[in-house]
């Protein structure tokens, strides 16, 4: 049978590595599971984030797992496919072959997936040419040509990136029927009624959607989240990321607003914290 680590988190986003990183540098044994498809990796770059403004979102990843190195946090690339509680532990289990781990404690930050609106050749761009968060990738393409493609009544938010762009054209998305690559970088919408918009990037509103089920699987229940359509939410009970199921904390864009790397990292550090907390036994 497998040794009882501390803590197993479930994805090894920012959160999720924040999390390990408070944990391991609590002297505790940390495994971390992550599958290594994040949204952002379509990104060529994460901005927003000091220190690490323009950094490409696998570097840095690579940056965060040599520096877990020194602490006995494991990394295993892996998907979790279950999670139960078993008397005073967790069993999870994982996609790959293997013995499922036993932790004391678990941190989930599996992150959303970003549903773009379904319009033909959008999902393919987002990330690179197609972005949903002006903070992240506006400064990119200041000045440019810019399309907000949304449902009608969120108009405003062409207002929003006039922060950034002078040169802002709405969308509707009923209305955008097709997504193509122009010239010298640009991009093609074939609209409805005026054919071909050329614009130099795309804004779109997300939806964000769960990725498993490892959080239902140990009783806990998904609640409303104001960019999703499905309830996508868990909401911790308290400021440091606990939930209603002992032992069992939620970090990053699983409970955190708005989704960004450093409400991520934050709210990771906040989880690790409170397993922390946990596992000293202190307050119960
Ligand atoms: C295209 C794009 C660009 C972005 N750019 C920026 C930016 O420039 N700046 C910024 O601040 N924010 C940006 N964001 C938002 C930011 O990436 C997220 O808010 C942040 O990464 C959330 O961190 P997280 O750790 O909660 O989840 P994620 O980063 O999504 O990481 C979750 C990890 O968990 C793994 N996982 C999920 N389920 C399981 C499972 N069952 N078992 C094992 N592993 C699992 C996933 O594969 C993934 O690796 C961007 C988002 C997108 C989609």
């Amino acid at each position: 049978m497998a040794d009882v680590v501390d803590a197993v988190v479930v994805g090894g986003g920012p959160a999720g590595l924040s999390a390990a990183m408070s944990l391991g540098r609590a002297c505790r044994s940390v495994r971390v599971v992550d599958a290594g498809d994040p949204g952002h990796f379509a990104a060529d770059a994460v901005h927003n984030v000091i220190g690490f403004d323009g950094v490409p979102p696998r570097e840095l990843r690579e940056r965060a797992w040599a520096q877990l190195a020194r602490y006995d946090v494991e990394l295993i690339e892996d998907r979790v496919v279950g999670a139960v509680r078993d008397g005073a532990e967790f069993v999870v289990r994982l996609q790959g072959a293997g013995e499922p781990l036993r932790a004391r404690t678990i941190v989930l930050a599996g992150g959303h997936r970003y549903d773009v609106p379904a319009v033909p050749g959008l999902a393919e761009r987002f990330g690179r040419t197609a972005f949903h968060c002006p903070f992240c990738h506006g400064w990119e393409v200041r000045g440019t040509r810019l399309a907000y493609i949304g449902h009608p009544g969120t108009e405003a938010f062409t207002t929003v990136l006039g922060m950034w762009s002078g040169d802002v054209r709405f969308v509707a998305v009923e209305d955008a029927l097709d997504v193509r690559d122009g010239d010298d970088g640009c991009v093609l919408i074939e609209t409805r009624d005026e054919g071909d918009l050329e614009v130099d990037a795309i804004f779109v509103h997300p939806s964000l959607a769960p990725v498993d089920d490892v959080p239902e699987q140990l009783g806990l229940v998904r609640s409303e989240h104001p960019m999703s359509v499905v309830p996508a939410r868990i909401e911790p009970t308290g400021p440091m990321g606990a939930t209603t199921v002992p032992g069992v904390f939620v970090a990053g864009d699983l409970e955190s607003l708005p989704p960004s790397v450093t409400s991520a990292m934050a709210s990771g550090t906040r989880a690790g914290g409170a397993a922390l907390h946990h596992l000293s036994g202190a307050g119960r």
